[in-house]
């Protein structure tokens, strides 16, 4: 496995690549790796023929009140990890080499942005298109991999690919999840015990709001209500928000009908975590 921090060399191993016709598959993540991220590696490998990983704790995605230095990183176990896993190419470059002195063109998505995530997180899903946009430059990849955990960002990646012409497929991968069906995420690790324990409220919620569904439920404010009940029963828990949206184009729906994301975002003490559900009504 190749590791750099320099653009030219990630972008002449890739042109390689292309040149001998072989397709190159991408994996952009921001470090402290775990078996969610190792999903998309996994699938990324059994459909490419050149695996690029991106680490970058990108500054820009963070909130001003929102703790980037406190980010867990850990480069050495993840360059171990992805060596074990056959990766080509860590890209793991500098701050300063992606964001120069004066750095002043940001890329923003007008649509999907305003609602969920990008509402409650001014600012983010413009630090998200913005790095995308650049290492989709950089990296050049046949295929980009996503997961569904962060489903707004999946589906703005999709948006971003299409509106500016990257001619990049994104594929959106499922929701890695522990024993007791916490999303797997990097921020896990800052959960004490009590907290881990009030953390599985998140897919609670969710598996009440499906058990509804099932049920023949269709009004989304009586499922929301009971959503939010379980979820301020946990005591270090604070909702952010619960929505039910159609799954296309993130609007929100009163009526439970055709495909719908429910998705939320919850404190766990000062910890905030996502997850979500997609349900196909007929
Ligand atoms: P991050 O390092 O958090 O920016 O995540 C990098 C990529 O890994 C994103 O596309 C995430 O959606 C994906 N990812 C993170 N956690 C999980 C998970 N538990 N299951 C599936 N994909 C995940």
């Amino acid at each position: 496995m190749v590791v750099t921090g320099d653009i030219k060399k990630v972008r002449a191993f890739s042109k390689k690549c292309r040149e001998k016709g072989r397709l190159v598959g991408f994996i952009p993540t921001m470090g402290s790796l775990h078996e969610g991220h190792l999903s998309l590696v996994k699938r990324a490998k059994e459909e490419c023929d050149f695996l690029v990983v991106s680490i970058f704790v990108n500054s820009f995605q963070f909130g001003s009140k929102e703790n980037y230095r406190r980010y867990p990183r850990n480069i050495k176990k993840d360059s171990r990890l992805l060596r074990a896993e056959g990766i080509n190419l860590l890209f793991f470059p500098q701050v300063n080499v992606i964001y120069p002195p004066e750095f002043s063109v940001y890329v923003e998505e007008t649509d999907l942005s305003r609602v969920l995530c990008g509402k409650s997180r001014s600012g983010h899903f413009r630090g998200v298109c913005t790095i995308l946009t650049k290492l989709f430059n950089i990296v050049e990849p046949d295929t980009a991999y996503f997961g569904r955990k962060d489903y707004q960002q999946a589906l703005i990646a999709e948006r971003l690919a299409r509106d500016l012409n990257f001619s990049i497929k994104i594929r959106i991968l499922p929701i890695v999840r522990e024993k007791d069906n916490l999303a797997i995420s990097s921020r896990n690790v800052h959960l004490k015990d009590k907290e881990r324990k009030d953390s599985v409220c998140l897919y609670e919620a969710l598996s009440m709001a499906r058990k509804l569904i099932r049920e023949g439920e269709r009004n989304s404010k009586v499922i929301l209500n009971k959503m939010q009940r379980i979820i301020m029963s946990r005591d270090s828990a604070k909702i952010d928000y619960i929505e039910i949206v159609n799954a296309g184009n993130l609007e929100k729906t009163e009526r439970i009908k055709g495909k719908i994301l429910i998705v939320l975002a919850v404190y766990i003490k000062n910890i905030r975590l996502i997850d979500n559900i997609i349900i196909n009504v007929k």
